[in-house]
């Protein structure tokens, strides 16, 4: 697997084949891995498919991908989504076939998307067999294996196999065999077809602690396959939503930033051996820079993200005056002041149907709710109270001019910003959006983080644990808080308390992510040789920071490669973990993804029902239940033991009693500071 990565990078990801189109075929039923969508599945923080994606979009002009169920998950990269053409999940073939009906390059690469090593220089290799020999199929060998589903086949193939499916052939080999192919050789780097076909090979996989260097190999294609997202640009008539990505902003955020020296010695108080939390939270807002390039998503991919542009409405939501109500729509100035009125019924309007009659004087039209209001018609009377007789209405007094009746732009109005930039999409402003009749939106790409455990005494869940192990927790609490928030992940595993493993991956993580978060190796003993090597790579303060957990932590920016990354070094134990993650990297990760919204967590206060000790002259974050008693009164007590190891105290609890800087010990019915995990995204 060594030796293709080197060779893969000469024609990486700047140089793609253009003339090849790569189609993952993920349009199988995962039988073996008992019915589910395998491409979906996920495996070290990613789904497969993102993998083979990122394996495979450097070496090919654009992409498509063959599915037969979910097709908005698997829309969310950008590209042409196609399902078979033929029968009723009828194997790779049909796939195949599938994609080369839509392709418009003149070759086509496919691979599983069950294959997350596959070679990353594959279609390079295929191709120079395949020109050389003038073939029209190039089809992978490891030993004495065909590796049917990595084949380069030309476009020209489409017909012969069309006709192929069309007499009943499904199996490969038959097909392969009727065409004549040219078998090549990966025996160098056999293990790059693994496949992963069930859920022990799955968790196999998954449980493995990664030596570095297939870690980084790992790692490092995840950012190229969003940097280079090549979409293949097939037929006009595709609906699939294009990325937009333009470079460069790692460097435009070099080029605005003040040193992080520099930012920190112009505040006051800064002390970074008894930095307070504020402080902290203040010198790390002062030095990120968000990401500020977009790409364009279906409306429904929006969900979760940041809007990327002003959304300026271009009608009038809604279009119409209409009813809000359904009942009878009337001239207000025919009622009388006192009394019943009587009215003729002129008539109907549904939703979606209008009347399109006149309502003369002293008439009225039968109206539904959401239906346009009838010209003449400035008032909605609910049905309940009125009297019908044939056509006669007979209105009672007291109605208000203008009630149940919604004004056209009373939503939206065409020319006015309905959305900022900034602002997260949740599900009204799906609505929103879609109410303007929009199919895609500009949303800022994702932030990419990178992160690792380090620690000579970690084990891999799945592994028997030695005398002295602890099983890593860090990264799957990591993976927890960072899927939530949204973020590309890109997790490296566990690294070893050696200065070359880990100046490797701070170097790969600098290299492809915009944040790097490691947990532990920052406490003092620890913290010596990790300074010096931050230092090395870039600039990095370390602080112990005046709270209760999560004492120790690094920040700063380090960079590789030509590109910039902001660096979180959180303490070891996993409770600290959780809490400097929430109190200082998530609201970090926010700002950094482009939200202008206010972000930060609501603080509610509550009393405590017991008593809590605790000095003055730092932040306490315990972790506490808060519950509501018969009378529906919310109190809050801490949960059980407090230790910054507990994790226990973390799943018990449903916030963080937040006890201030200046506070002393809280007697019981004290009225305490909470902060949710609800909502804690
Ligand atoms: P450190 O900050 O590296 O000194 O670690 C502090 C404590 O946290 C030690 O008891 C470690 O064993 C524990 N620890 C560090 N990393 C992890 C991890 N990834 N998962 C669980 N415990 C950890
Ligand atoms: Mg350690």
């Amino acid at each position: 697997m060594n030796s293709s990565r080197s060779k893969a990078g000469q024609s990486g990801a700047g140089h793609p084949n253009s003339a090849v189109t790569g189609l993952i075929l993920a349009g199988g039923q995962g039988r073996r891995m008992g019915g589910v969508d395998k491409g979906l599945q996920m495996f070290r923080g990613q789904r497969l498919v993102d993998h083979v994606y990122a394996r495979l979009a450097p070496q090919v002009g654009g992409i498509i991908i063959n599915a037969n169920q979910n097709y908005d998950a698997y829309k969310s990269f950008g590209v042409r989504v196609v399902s078979d053409a033929i029968g009723n999940f009828a194997g790779p073939l049909a796939g195949l076939h599938a994609g080369l009906s839509v392709s418009r390059r003149p070759f086509i690469a496919s691979v599983p998307c069950d294959s997350p090593f596959l070679p990353e220089d594959l279609v390079e290799r295929l191709m120079a067999r395949l020109v050389a020999s003038d073939a029209d199929v190039a089809v992978a060998k490891t030993g004495n294996w065909l590796q049917p589903v990595f084949c380069l086949a030309r476009r020209s193939v489409l017909e012969h196999l069309a006709n192929f499916l069309k007499g009943g052939g499904r199996k490969v080999d038959a097909w392969y065999a009727s065409l004549g192919i040219v078998e090549v050789n990966f025996d160098d780097c056999a293990e790059a077809f693994g496949n992963i076909n069930t859920r022990e090979e799955l968790a196999t996989f998954e449980g493995e602690t990664i030596a570095p260097a297939v870690q980084f190999e790992y790692a490092a294609p995840v950012a190229a396959a969003h940097a280079s997202a090549a979409v293949d640009n097939i037929s006009p008539a595709s609906g699939s939503p294009t990325m937009h990505i333009t470079s460069g902003d790692a460097l435009a955020r070099a080029v605005s930033r003040d040193a992080l020296a520099q930012v920190v010695s112009c505040m006051d108080d800064y002390d970074p051996n008894a930095l307070k939390v504020e402080k902290a939270r203040e010198a790390i807002r002062a030095f990120l820079s968000p990401v500020a390039n977009n790409e364009k998503v279906a409306v429904r991919a929006a969900l979760g993200r940041v809007l990327g542009e002003d959304i300026i409405s271009t009608l009038d939501v809604p279009a119409h005056d209409n009813s809000a109500m359904d009942g009878y729509a009337l001239r207000h100035a025919d009622l009388k002041a006192t009394g019943e009125t009587e009215l003729r019924l002129a008539g109907s309007a549904f939703a979606g149907r209008h009347f399109a009659g006149k309502m003369g004087k002293r008439e009225c039209v039968r109206i539904m709710t959401g239906a346009v209001m009838p010209r003449g018609a400035d008032t909605v009377v609910i049905q309940e109270i009125v009297q019908v007789e044939g056509d006669k209405i007979r209105i009672p007094a007291g109605q208000k001019k203008g009630q149940n009746r919604r004004l056209a732009g009373e939503d939206l109005s065409a020319g006015k910003p309905v959305l900022k930039a900034g602002q997260p999409v949740g599900p009204a402003e799906l609505g929103l959006i879609a109410s303007l009749g929009l199919a895609e939106v500009a949303v800022r790409r994702r932030l990419r983080v990178a992160f690792f455990s380090t620690g000579d005494e970690l084990a891999s869940v799945g592994s028997a644990l030695k005398k002295g192990e602890v099983y890593d927790s860090n990264r799957y609490t990591l993976y927890g808080m960072l899927s939530r928030l949204g973020c590309d992940i890109i997790d490296m595993g566990v690294v070893r308390d050696d200065p070359a493993s880990l100046e490797n991956a701070l170097k790969s993580a600098a290299a492809d992510a915009d944040v790097i978060i490691t947990s532990g190796g920052v406490s003092v003993g620890e913290a010596d040789f990790i300074r010096e090597l931050l230092s090395k790579l870039g600039e990095v303060v370390f602080w112990k920071i005046a709270m209760k957990p999560g004492r120790p932590m690094a920040f700063g920016r380090i960079a590789h490669a030509g590109n910039e990354a902001h660096f979180f070094g959180l303490p070891g134990n996993p409770v600290a973990v959780m809490v400097t993650f929430y109190q200082f990297v998530r609201d970090a990760l926010l700002a950094l993804s482009g939200r202008t919204d206010n972000f930060a967590l609501p603080l509610l206060r509550v009393p405590c029902t017991s008593s809590i000790k605790k000095s003055p002259g730092r932040t306490e974050f315990q972790r506490g239940l808060l519950t509501r008693d018969a009378g529906g009164q919310w109190s809050v007590c801490p949960t059980g033991a407090q230790g910054s190891g507990v994790l226990r105290s973390m799943a018990e609890a449903n916030c963080f009693i937040v006890l201030e800087h200046e506070r002393a010990s809280v007697a019981p019915g004290e009225t305490v500071q909470v902060q949710l995990f609800d909502g804690l995204t």
